[in-house]
């Protein structure tokens, strides 16, 4: 009942040139159905993307949002701006933008609030790090960081977020989370989402795997009850890739 949703995470990779090869190539090739499918692009990429991926299966992402519609913020994006290019996605809360460019839980939670109601749809990351994974403190992070990020919305809004937990030690590492423990977290955090907003709105909000995710490891993760999907990074950066993920996926 849950759409799987996969969603390409490019970082700061690929020119215009580049990323308007990808997506020719992308939308030349017969579409997979029945998998929601998000590249999330630099922003220098995003109004050549929308322009090829308008009317076709692929969504537009970001990376990043301001929570300001606009101001004296140099060198930051609005949500009203990724919405006046035709993007869909925003990632909120990258482990990357917590841990290079202050990302607080806070700022994670205002910058949710803000997308929604432009109509952005969050993919918000949640996960611990390596030293919290082995002292054992893996579920108050994710619980800790989800209630935050989703402080102050409603059930009904809390259904249009997508949950991505992504172990900062499996980000581009090549070690993977195993399914079966990743499917544990992702249920728990289903589980802080029932307590604070319902079992409708924990039924329905999808949430993702990410870290180290390739086209030989996304079966045995989407197998599991309650993994909605994922978000990769270096896998999801050739057209190969990101179709046999989509692939792994449906
Ligand atoms: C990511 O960028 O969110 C990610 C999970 O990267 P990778 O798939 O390369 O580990």
């Amino acid at each position: 009942m849950r759409t799987p949703i996969i969603a390409g995470n490019w970082k700061m990779f690929k020119t215009i040139a580049e990323a308007t090869d990808f997506a020719k190539q992308l939308t030349a090739t017969k579409a997979i159905e029945g998998v929601e499918q998000v590249i999330c692009a630099p922003f220098t990429t995003l109004s050549a993307l929308a322009g090829i991926l308008q009317g076709t299966p692929y969504a537009l992402g970001a990376q990043n949002v301001h929570f300001a519609d606009q101001g004296a913020f140099t060198g930051e994006i609005s949500p009203l701006m990724l919405k006046e290019i035709g993007v869909k996605y925003v990632i909120i809360g990258h482990s990357e933008r917590r841990q290079y460019f202050n990302e607080t839980d806070e700022t994670v939670n205002k910058k949710v609030i803000a997308a929604l109601s432009h109509g952005l749809l969050p993919i918000v990351c949640v996960g611990e790090s390596l030293a919290e994974f082995e002292s054992g403190s893996t579920e108050q992070v994710v619980r800790t960081q989800t209630e935050a990020a989703l402080n102050g919305l409603t059930s009904d809004q809390v259904k249009q977020v997508v949950i991505a937990y992504e172990p900062i030690w499996a980000i581009g590492t090549g070690k993977s989370s195993t399914a079966e423990d990743a499917n544990k977290t992702i249920g728990y955090i289903r589980g802080c989402v029932e307590r604070a907003f319902g079992a409708e709105a924990a039924a329905a909000i999808r949430i993702q795997y990410g870290g180290s995710v390739k086209p030989d490891n996304i079966e045995g993760y989407l197998r599991q009850s309650d993994i909605d999907g994922a978000l990769v990074g270096g896998a999801s950066l050739t057209v190969d890739g990101f179709v046999q993920l989509v692939a792994g996926a449906s």
